[in-house]
C-alpha cells in the first residue's frame, strides 16, 4: 500500500515513457489503445492530478479497466511504482464518479467484506432463485458457495492458520473444505477465523486506502492473538496482498499451493489416478514460486493431462471491481479466454484465484459451455486415496 508520504507527481515522473511495459499489458493487447496501456494511464493520472485533464467517461473507463495484474511493474526498467500510481489515481477520481457508480462500488465493497453483507447476500441469493433476473450481479449470486466446510480433526496436534479472505469465504467454501480434507490426512488442524476478514486488496485497488489499512490492521491483530507465526491463503489475489502488506519475520505467509508442495508428506502415493484433461489457468497475482508448484502438485496425480491456454494472453480480465462492472477491454480479455477454452475442450479448468474462477465460470455459462472451474486443491482433494 502506498505510504502516507507518497508523491504522485514524483512517482509518475519516474516513468521515462520507454514503452517497454506496453506489449506486456493485457488491456493494451486487446485494445491497441495507448490510453489502455500503463504508460497511457500514468500520463492520464498525472494530467488529472495536476488539473490539466477533467473527469470524463473515457478517463473513468481507462482507470477502471486496469486489472492490477502488475505485468507492467514487473518489467519496468525504471522501477515505476505503477500499483501505487493507479491506486492513487482511482482514489483521486473517486469523488468524480457518477453517484450511481460510487454507490455501487461502496455497497459492493461493504457487502463483500462484512459478515452482515455475506448474510444479506445469502438471503438475496435464495430470493433471486425464485425471481427471474438476468444481470451480472444475479449470475454471480448463483455461484455463491456457502456449504458446510466440514470439520478439522481436533486430535491433530500441529496446526496452521488459514485466511480465506472475504470473497473466498463467500464463494469458495468448496476449496476450504478441500484444504481441510487434505490437512486431516496430514494430521494438521486448520485454524480459520470465525468471522469475515478481508485482506484489504479490494478496497485498496478501488481507491479506498483508509479502509484497506483498517482491514490489514485487523488481520495483523488476529494473527497476533492466534500466535500464528505461519499462515496460508488460497486466493492468489489475497496472497499477493498478504505478501506485500502483512508477511514479515513474525508472520510468514505462503499460498496453499506452495505450502503443500513444500510438505514432504504430499506425494503421488496419496492420489488415485485421474484421466481428465485439465486446463491450468495461472492468475496474474500468483507468485512465480506458486506458479511452478501448481503443475508440480497436479502432476502428482497419476495419468492426469495438464493443458495450457492457447490465446497468448496472460490475464482473464478480472481483478477488483472489473468482475462486477467490466469495461470493454476486460470483456475482450474474458472472451479470448472463453474462445481458447472452446477450442481446447478440457474436462475441467483449475485456477488459484477466486476472482478469476468466477470470471471464467460466468463467461463459460454465457457461452453455453458446461465446464467447471475449480481450485487445483479441490482436484487434489477429489483424487485423494481414502
Ligand atoms: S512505466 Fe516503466 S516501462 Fe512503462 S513506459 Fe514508463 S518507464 Fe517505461
Ligand atoms: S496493471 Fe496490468 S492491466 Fe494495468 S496497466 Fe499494468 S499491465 Fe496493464
Amino acid at each position: 500500500m502506498m505510504s502516507t508520504t507518497f508523491n504522485l507527481t514524483k512517482a509518475a515522473d519516474q516513468c521515462v515513457m520507454c514503452g517497454m511495459c506496453i506489449p506486456h499489458c493485457p488491456t493494451y493487447q486487446v485494445s491497441q489503445n495507448e490510453a489502455e496501456s500503463p504508460r497511457g494511464r500514468i500520463s492520464l493520472i498525472k494530467a488529472f492530478s495536476e488539473g490539466q485533464l477533467s473527469a470524463s467517461a473515457s478517463l473513468e473507463t481507462h482507470l477502471q479497466s486496469c486489472t492490477s495484474c502488475m505485468k507492467c511493474q514487473q518489467v519496468c526498467p525504471a522501477n515505476v511504482p505503477y500499483q501505487d500510481i493507479i491506486d492513487s489515481g482511482r482514489h483521486l477520481y473517486r469523488g468524480k464518479l457518477k453517484l450511481s457508480s460510487r454507490l455501487l462500488q461502496k455497497m459492493s465493497i461493504a457487502v463483500l467484506t462484512h459478515q452482515w453483507g455475506h448474510q444479506l447476500l445469502s438471503i438475496i441469493s435464495v430470493a433471486t432463485k425464485r425471481i427471474s433476473m438476468d444481470n451480472q450481479f444475479a449470475r454471480l449470486l448463483k455461484l455463491l458457495n456457502k456449504r458446510n466446510i466440514g470439520s478439522t480433526a481436533a486430535k491433530n496436534q500441529q496446526s496452521i492458520t488459514i485466511l480465506p479472505g472475504c470473497t473466498g469465504s463467500l464463494f469458495d467454501q468448496r476449496t476450504l473444505s478441500s484444504i481441510i480434507k487434505i490437512l486431516n490426512l496430514l494430521n494438521i488442524r486448520a485454524n480459520i477465523p470465525n468471522k469475515v476478514m478481508c485482506c484489504g486488496a479490494l478496497s485498496q485497488h478501488s481507491g479506498y486506502p483508509q479502509q484497506a489499512h483498517k482491514q490489514i490492521t485487523a488481520i495483523n491483530n488476529y494473527l497476533s492473538q492466534q500466535n500464528a507465526n505461519e499462515f496460508v491463503s488460497f486466493a492468489s489475489g489475497c496472497g499477493r496482498q498478504f505478501n506485500e502488506q502483512v508477511a514479515n519475520e513474525q508472520f510468514q505467509h505462503k499460498d496453499i499451493i506452495s505450502w503443500l508442495a513444500d510438505s514432504t508428506s504430499v506425494n503421488s502415493a496419496n492420489f488415485e489416478s485421474c484421466a481428465q484433461r485439465v486446463l491450468v489457468h495461472l492468475p496474474c497475482t500468483l507468485e512465480d514460486y506458486a506458479r511452478e508448484n501448481v503443475t508440480k502438485l497436479l502432476n502428482l496425480i497419476p495419468s492426469i493431462k495438464l493443458l495450457e491456454f492457447n490465446d497468448g494472453l496472460s490475464c482473464c480480465g478480472a481483478g477488483g471491481m472489473q468482475l462486477i462492472s467490466p469495461e470493454d477491454s476486460n470483456r475482450s480479455l474474458l472472451n479470448s479466454k472463453i474462445n481458447s477454452i472452446g477450442t481446447i475442450q478440457p474436462d475441467v479448468i483449475v485456477s488459484s484465484n477466486i476472482g478469476c474462477s468466477l470470471n471464467l465460470q460466468l463467461g463459460l455459462q454465457n457461452a453455453g459451455l458446461d465446464i467447471n472451474v475449480i481450485h487445483p486443491v479441490t482436484l487434489l482433494a477429489r483424487q485423494l486415496k481414502h
